[in-house]
């Protein structure tokens, strides 16, 4: 399989302190991390997405807010939430790479892709900012999928150990994206019911009780999430890829070891024909983010 790995310099420059988990640290993690498995991916030229792009999903006012606080390092009403200059450009290569991503498989060009991007996206909300995510890459490249490319059918899979409130929320009534999470639960940031199941029945949480094995996230997979995606019959598959459900990650208690990530990824290829996006959201312990990166990329790969 032809896949296509994004990562933009750009990224490392949005720096949110030597003590705040979301740091570039782990940009650095996952490309030393490519470098010594000898993985020279084909590269997508990061790209920034318009303003356009960003009002599929986000308020104006919110946009506003985000790029005055970025450019006055200003105070963001969220703690977790650090913004300097930098922060507005590498938010809109994040934004941009995923739709990129998505334009280059859609269009044949890959049959997947991988994008290292940072800061994160699925606790963004339309209309604010939190848990270190500015705006939601995954969703703006959904809705750009369905409103400017037409599409009918597309799937996010969030594993990320935390629920994607975000993503769940800009998407709830959206009968044309479906969108399935396994997280934590209880956990940040409160949501991700299994009851919460949207207008049309495409959303879907699978809430994972602390310290549960492994086993139980692949069988989830198996048993929940490829059979609900090959009825739902996505054109395209968007992955919320977190690493934070690895046993060694400092914010959360899970068990998933970095072969885990790679059978995860083993078993969805199958769906929408292999044409899957991939988009990275959190993993902190950046040994177990670089390590689980390149296990995930070579199934991708595969
Ligand atoms: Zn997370």
């Amino acid at each position: 399989m032809k896949t296509a790995f994004t990562f933009a310099e750009e990224g490392l420059l949005h720096d949110t302190g030597p003590r705040h988990p979301e740091r570039p640290d782990r940009l650095r993690a996952i490309r030393d991390a490519f470098e010594a498995a000898g993985l020279k991916p084909p590269r997508l030229e990061a790209k920034r997405a318009s303003r356009d792009d960003l009002l599929r999903i986000h308020t104006a006012e919110h946009i506003d807010t985000i790029e005055e606080s970025c450019r006055s390092a200003g105070h963001y009403p969220d703690a977790d939430t650090v913004m300097m200059e930098a922060s507005w450009d590498a938010a809109l290569l994040a934004a941009g790479s995923a739709i990129g991503a998505c334009e280059a498989v859609l269009d044949g060009a890959f049959d997947s892709a991988f994008n290292a991007m940072r800061p994160p996206g699925h606790h963004a909300e339309r209309d604010h900012a939190m848990g270190f995510c500015l705006f939601n890459n995954v969703a703006i490249a959904a809705k750009w999928l369905t409103d400017a490319r037409g599409l009918s059918r597309v799937a996010i899979l969030d594993w990320d150990v935390h629920h994607g409130n975000g993503t769940q929320h800009s998407l709830y009534d959206d009968p044309s994206v479906y969108y399935i999470s396994l997280h934590q639960f209880p956990h940040y940031p409160g949501t991700g019911r299994a009851e919460e199941r949207g207008e049309a029945n495409t959303n879907l949480n699978i809430p994972m009780a602390p310290g549960v094995s492994a086993e139980l996230w692949l069988e989830a997979i198996e048993t929940v999430v490829v059979p609900t995606l090959e009825t739902f019959d996505p054109e395209i598959l968007l992955i919320s890829c977190g690493f934070d459900a690895h046993k060694n990650d400092p914010l959360s208690d899970q068990n998933l070891t970095t072969d885990d990530f790679a059978e995860m990824t083993r078993r969805i290829k199958g769906i929408a024909g292999g044409r899957i996006v991939s988009l990275l959201e959190g993993g902190y312990d950046t040994q177990a983010l670089g390590e689980s990166s390149v296990a995930h990329f070579r199934a991708l790969q595969e």
